[in-house]
Protein backbone atom coordinates (compact mmCIF):
# COMPACT_ATOMS: atom_id res chain seq x y z
CA UNK A 1 0.00 0.00 0.00
CA UNK A 2 1.20 3.44 -0.67
CA UNK A 3 0.31 6.00 1.99
CA UNK A 4 2.74 8.85 0.62
CA UNK A 5 0.89 11.93 0.52
CA UNK A 6 -0.96 11.22 3.30
CA UNK A 7 -1.56 12.41 6.73
CA UNK A 8 -2.77 10.27 10.03
CA UNK A 9 -3.31 11.37 13.14
CA UNK A 10 -3.20 8.77 15.93
CA UNK A 11 -4.54 9.32 19.29
CA UNK A 12 -2.83 7.53 22.01
CA UNK A 13 0.32 6.40 19.96
CA UNK A 14 3.04 7.06 22.45
CA UNK A 15 2.05 3.00 23.36
CA UNK A 16 0.48 0.07 22.55
CA UNK A 17 -2.06 -0.34 19.72
CA UNK A 18 -1.88 3.11 18.94
CA UNK A 19 2.12 2.74 18.29
CA UNK A 20 1.49 0.18 16.54
CA UNK A 21 -1.00 1.16 14.16
CA UNK A 22 0.88 4.36 13.81
CA UNK A 23 4.22 2.54 12.76
CA UNK A 24 2.01 0.14 10.34
CA UNK A 25 0.80 3.75 8.81
CA UNK A 26 4.52 5.37 8.64
CA UNK A 27 5.64 2.17 7.10
CA UNK A 28 3.80 2.69 4.12
CA UNK A 29 4.72 6.02 3.33
CA UNK A 30 2.33 8.05 5.52
CA UNK A 31 3.34 11.94 7.72
CA UNK A 32 2.32 10.75 11.11
CA UNK A 33 1.07 13.18 14.08
CA UNK A 34 1.22 11.35 17.18
CA UNK A 35 -0.38 12.18 20.45
CA UNK A 36 -0.07 10.01 23.84
CA UNK A 37 0.86 11.14 27.33
CA UNK A 38 4.53 10.52 27.54
CA UNK A 39 7.87 11.94 28.63
CA UNK A 40 9.95 13.73 26.60
CA UNK A 41 12.74 10.96 26.12
CA UNK A 42 9.73 8.50 25.37
CA UNK A 43 8.09 11.12 22.93
CA UNK A 44 11.57 11.40 21.41
CA UNK A 45 12.07 7.69 20.34
CA UNK A 46 8.47 7.79 19.06
CA UNK A 47 9.37 10.63 16.79
CA UNK A 48 12.89 9.19 15.48
CA UNK A 49 11.01 5.52 15.23
CA UNK A 50 8.03 7.32 13.11
CA UNK A 51 10.44 9.60 10.92
CA UNK A 52 12.55 6.59 10.02
CA UNK A 53 9.93 4.37 8.95
CA UNK A 54 8.13 7.53 6.74
CA UNK A 55 10.64 9.62 6.03
CA UNK A 56 8.17 12.20 6.54
CA UNK A 57 8.70 14.73 9.64
CA UNK A 58 6.68 13.52 12.29
CA UNK A 59 4.39 15.77 14.36
CA UNK A 60 4.39 15.63 18.22
CA UNK A 61 0.44 17.09 19.05
CA UNK A 62 0.94 17.76 22.72
CA UNK A 63 -2.69 17.60 23.82
CA UNK A 64 -4.30 16.25 26.84
CA UNK A 65 -7.21 14.62 25.51
CA UNK A 66 -9.31 14.57 28.96
CA UNK A 67 -9.28 18.02 28.72
CA UNK A 68 -13.01 18.46 26.72
CA UNK A 69 -13.61 21.03 24.21
CA UNK A 70 -10.56 23.01 24.80
CA UNK A 71 -8.79 19.77 22.98
CA UNK A 72 -11.08 21.58 19.74
CA UNK A 73 -8.40 24.75 19.66
CA UNK A 74 -5.07 22.85 19.48
CA UNK A 75 -6.97 20.92 16.70
CA UNK A 76 -7.29 23.94 14.66
CA UNK A 77 -3.12 24.46 14.54
CA UNK A 78 -2.53 20.75 13.19
CA UNK A 79 -2.22 19.56 8.97
CA UNK A 80 -5.00 18.20 7.28
CA UNK A 81 -5.49 15.26 8.14
CA UNK A 82 -6.75 12.17 5.73
CA UNK A 83 -6.90 9.21 8.04
CA UNK A 84 -7.66 10.10 11.77
CA UNK A 85 -7.48 7.02 14.17
CA UNK A 86 -9.14 7.58 17.33
CA UNK A 87 -7.37 5.26 19.72
CA UNK A 88 -6.32 6.95 22.72
CA UNK A 89 -8.08 5.19 26.00
CA UNK A 90 -7.78 4.34 29.88
CA UNK A 91 -9.49 1.45 31.97
CA UNK A 92 -10.42 1.94 35.74
CA UNK A 93 -12.43 -0.94 37.19
CA UNK A 94 -14.85 -0.96 40.21
CA UNK A 95 -18.29 -2.10 41.24
CA UNK A 96 -20.71 1.13 40.01
CA UNK A 97 -21.77 1.97 43.56
CA UNK A 98 -17.83 2.44 44.18
CA UNK A 99 -16.61 3.76 40.62
CA UNK A 100 -15.64 6.81 41.56
CA UNK A 101 -17.27 10.16 39.48
CA UNK A 102 -13.97 11.39 38.28
CA UNK A 103 -13.09 8.01 36.79
CA UNK A 104 -16.44 8.01 34.95
CA UNK A 105 -15.56 11.74 33.47
CA UNK A 106 -12.26 11.04 32.27
CA UNK A 107 -13.06 8.17 30.74
CA UNK A 108 -16.04 9.23 28.63
CA UNK A 109 -13.98 12.29 28.01
CA UNK A 110 -11.00 10.61 26.69
CA UNK A 111 -12.03 7.22 25.23
CA UNK A 112 -15.64 8.97 23.85
CA UNK A 113 -15.74 12.75 23.54
CA UNK A 114 -12.53 12.87 22.14
CA UNK A 115 -13.10 11.51 19.34
CA UNK A 116 -16.75 13.52 18.91
CA UNK A 117 -13.87 16.54 18.61
CA UNK A 118 -11.23 15.49 16.54
CA UNK A 119 -13.86 14.30 14.09
CA UNK A 120 -15.61 17.37 14.46
CA UNK A 121 -12.78 18.94 13.82
CA UNK A 122 -11.12 17.37 10.84
CA UNK A 123 -14.08 15.78 9.15
CA UNK A 124 -14.94 19.14 7.00
CA UNK A 125 -10.94 18.48 5.35
CA UNK A 126 -11.30 15.37 4.48
CA UNK A 127 -14.15 16.53 2.72
CA UNK A 128 -12.86 19.44 0.77
CA UNK A 129 -10.53 16.61 -0.86
CA UNK A 130 -12.73 14.06 -0.91
CA UNK A 131 -11.08 11.41 0.42
CA UNK A 132 -11.20 10.33 4.67
CA UNK A 133 -10.60 7.41 6.99
CA UNK A 134 -11.75 7.53 10.53
CA UNK A 135 -10.94 4.38 12.30
CA UNK A 136 -12.44 4.27 15.91
CA UNK A 137 -10.31 1.77 18.86
CA UNK A 138 -13.76 0.92 20.08
CA UNK A 139 -13.29 -3.34 21.80
CA UNK A 140 -15.08 -6.29 22.74
CA UNK A 141 -16.61 -4.30 25.52
CA UNK A 142 -18.29 -1.88 22.56
CA UNK A 143 -20.47 -5.05 21.87
CA UNK A 144 -20.70 -6.99 25.08
CA UNK A 145 -20.61 -6.07 28.60
CA UNK A 146 -18.58 -7.15 31.75
CA UNK A 147 -18.61 -6.55 35.55
CA UNK A 148 -16.48 -3.82 36.98
CA UNK A 149 -16.46 -1.61 33.93
CA UNK A 150 -19.00 0.44 33.64
CA UNK A 151 -17.50 3.87 32.71
CA UNK A 152 -15.40 1.85 29.45
CA UNK A 153 -18.41 -0.52 28.47
CA UNK A 154 -20.45 2.65 28.36
CA UNK A 155 -17.67 4.94 26.60
CA UNK A 156 -16.80 2.10 23.81
CA UNK A 157 -20.84 1.26 23.07
CA UNK A 158 -21.20 5.13 22.84
CA UNK A 159 -17.79 4.82 20.21
CA UNK A 160 -19.56 2.37 18.12
CA UNK A 161 -22.62 4.46 18.10
CA UNK A 162 -20.83 8.00 17.11
CA UNK A 163 -18.90 5.38 14.42
CA UNK A 164 -22.21 4.58 12.52
CA UNK A 165 -23.70 8.05 12.72
CA UNK A 166 -20.53 9.65 11.03
CA UNK A 167 -21.11 6.53 8.46
CA UNK A 168 -24.12 7.79 7.50
CA UNK A 169 -23.88 11.29 7.08
CA UNK A 170 -20.66 10.44 4.85
CA UNK A 171 -21.61 7.85 2.85
CA UNK A 172 -21.26 8.03 -0.89
CA UNK A 173 -18.58 10.86 0.07
CA UNK A 174 -15.20 9.35 0.21
CA UNK A 175 -15.06 9.16 3.63
CA UNK A 176 -15.21 6.12 6.04
CA UNK A 177 -15.62 5.99 9.47
CA UNK A 178 -15.58 2.45 11.02
CA UNK A 179 -14.44 0.56 14.41
CA UNK A 180 -12.32 -1.85 15.33
CA UNK A 181 -13.06 -4.31 18.43
CA UNK A 182 -9.89 -5.91 19.89
CA UNK A 183 -10.68 -8.31 22.73
CA UNK A 184 -7.01 -9.04 24.98
CA UNK A 185 -4.03 -6.81 23.22
CA UNK A 186 -1.03 -7.43 25.89
CA UNK A 187 -0.06 -3.87 26.08
CA UNK A 188 0.14 -1.42 29.67
CA UNK A 189 -3.30 -0.79 29.69
CA UNK A 190 -3.50 -4.75 30.13
CA UNK A 191 -0.84 -5.43 32.07
CA UNK A 192 -2.35 -3.54 34.40
CA UNK A 193 -5.16 -5.58 35.16
CA UNK A 194 -3.35 -8.80 35.13
CA UNK A 195 -0.88 -7.04 37.63
CA UNK A 196 -4.29 -6.39 39.90
CA UNK A 197 -5.63 -10.01 39.38
CA UNK A 198 -2.52 -11.36 40.38
CA UNK A 199 -2.55 -8.92 43.45
CA UNK A 200 -6.19 -9.75 44.36
CA UNK A 201 -5.76 -13.26 44.06
CA UNK A 202 -2.60 -14.08 45.26
CA UNK A 203 -1.44 -15.53 42.17
CA UNK A 204 1.82 -15.52 39.89
CA UNK A 205 1.60 -12.44 36.77
CA UNK A 206 1.90 -15.98 34.45
CA UNK A 207 -0.76 -17.54 36.05
CA UNK A 208 -3.42 -14.31 35.91
CA UNK A 209 -2.40 -13.58 32.38
CA UNK A 210 -3.21 -16.98 31.72
CA UNK A 211 -6.35 -17.16 33.81
CA UNK A 212 -7.52 -13.07 32.64
CA UNK A 213 -7.04 -15.11 28.50
CA UNK A 214 -9.36 -18.05 29.30
CA UNK A 215 -11.93 -15.84 30.56
CA UNK A 216 -13.07 -13.73 27.78
CA UNK A 217 -10.76 -15.01 24.94
CA UNK A 218 -11.97 -18.59 23.58
CA UNK A 219 -8.59 -18.82 21.33
CA UNK A 220 -6.14 -18.20 24.63
CA UNK A 221 -3.75 -16.30 22.54
CA UNK A 222 -3.52 -12.30 22.67
CA UNK A 223 -4.02 -10.36 19.54
CA UNK A 224 -0.80 -8.53 18.93
CA UNK A 225 -0.48 -4.77 17.84
CA UNK A 226 1.31 -5.08 14.64
CA UNK A 227 -2.04 -7.30 13.59
CA UNK A 228 -3.99 -4.57 14.68
CA UNK A 229 -1.43 -2.11 12.44
CA UNK A 230 -2.93 -4.32 9.47
CA UNK A 231 -6.06 -3.92 10.36
CA UNK A 232 -6.40 -0.79 10.17
CA UNK A 233 -4.31 -0.29 6.98
CA UNK A 234 -6.56 -2.98 5.17
CA UNK A 235 -9.45 -0.25 6.39
CA UNK A 236 -7.32 2.91 4.86
CA UNK A 237 -6.95 0.15 1.82
CA UNK A 238 -9.13 0.21 -1.74
CA UNK A 239 -10.77 -2.91 -0.84
CA UNK A 240 -12.73 -0.59 1.73
CA UNK A 241 -14.01 2.09 -0.22
CA UNK A 242 -17.25 0.43 0.01
CA UNK A 243 -16.93 -0.43 4.07
CA UNK A 244 -17.99 2.01 6.72
CA UNK A 245 -20.55 2.34 9.94
CA UNK A 246 -18.86 -1.38 10.38
CA UNK A 247 -17.67 -2.62 14.31
CA UNK A 248 -14.61 -5.32 13.21
CA UNK A 249 -14.66 -7.65 16.64
CA UNK A 250 -10.82 -9.05 16.53
CA UNK A 251 -10.89 -10.97 19.47
CA UNK A 252 -10.37 -14.46 19.17
CA UNK A 253 -13.78 -15.49 19.56
CA UNK A 254 -14.72 -13.60 22.85
CA UNK A 255 -17.96 -12.20 21.08
CA UNK A 256 -18.79 -15.06 19.42
CA UNK A 257 -20.32 -16.63 22.29
P1 LIG B 1 -2.05 1.93 26.35
O1 LIG B 1 -2.24 2.28 27.79
O2 LIG B 1 -0.87 1.13 25.93
O3 LIG B 1 -2.06 3.25 25.46
C1 LIG B 1 -2.97 4.28 25.67
C2 LIG B 1 -2.51 5.52 24.96
O4 LIG B 1 -3.44 6.58 25.25
C3 LIG B 1 -1.14 6.02 25.45
O5 LIG B 1 -0.41 6.55 24.35
C4 LIG B 1 -1.51 7.14 26.43
O6 LIG B 1 -0.49 8.12 26.59
C5 LIG B 1 -2.73 7.70 25.72
N1 LIG B 1 -3.54 8.51 26.64
C6 LIG B 1 -4.05 8.14 27.84
N2 LIG B 1 -4.66 9.20 28.42
C7 LIG B 1 -4.53 10.23 27.54
C8 LIG B 1 -4.94 11.59 27.56
N3 LIG B 1 -5.59 12.11 28.61
N4 LIG B 1 -4.64 12.37 26.50
C9 LIG B 1 -3.94 11.88 25.45
N5 LIG B 1 -3.54 10.59 25.38
C10 LIG B 1 -3.82 9.80 26.42
O7 LIG B 1 -3.43 1.21 25.94
P2 LIG B 1 -3.82 0.27 24.70
O8 LIG B 1 -4.12 -1.06 25.25
O9 LIG B 1 -2.86 0.42 23.58
O10 LIG B 1 -5.23 0.91 24.30
C11 LIG B 1 -5.44 1.68 23.13
C12 LIG B 1 -6.91 1.66 22.80
O11 LIG B 1 -7.33 0.33 22.49
C13 LIG B 1 -7.81 2.14 23.94
O12 LIG B 1 -8.87 2.91 23.43
C14 LIG B 1 -8.32 0.85 24.52
O13 LIG B 1 -9.55 1.02 25.16
C15 LIG B 1 -8.45 0.00 23.27
N6 LIG B 1 -8.47 -1.43 23.53
C16 LIG B 1 -7.41 -2.05 24.13
C17 LIG B 1 -7.48 -3.42 24.34
C18 LIG B 1 -6.36 -4.19 24.97
O14 LIG B 1 -6.54 -5.40 25.25
N7 LIG B 1 -5.20 -3.62 25.19
C19 LIG B 1 -8.61 -4.14 23.96
C20 LIG B 1 -9.66 -3.46 23.37
C21 LIG B 1 -9.57 -2.11 23.15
Amino acid sequence: MNLQGKTALVTGSTSGIGLGIARALADQGARLIYNGLASDDEARAVHDDLEARSSQPALHWQADLSKGAVVLESLRGLPPVDILVNNAGIQYTAPIEEFPPDRWEAILAINLSAAFYTTHALLPGMNERGWGRIINLASAHGLVASVQKAAYVAAKHGLLGLTKVVALEQAGRGVTCNAICPGWVLTPLVQQQIDARAAREGISAQQAQHDLLLEKQPSGHFTTVEQLGQWALFLCSPACDNVTGTALPVDGGWTAR
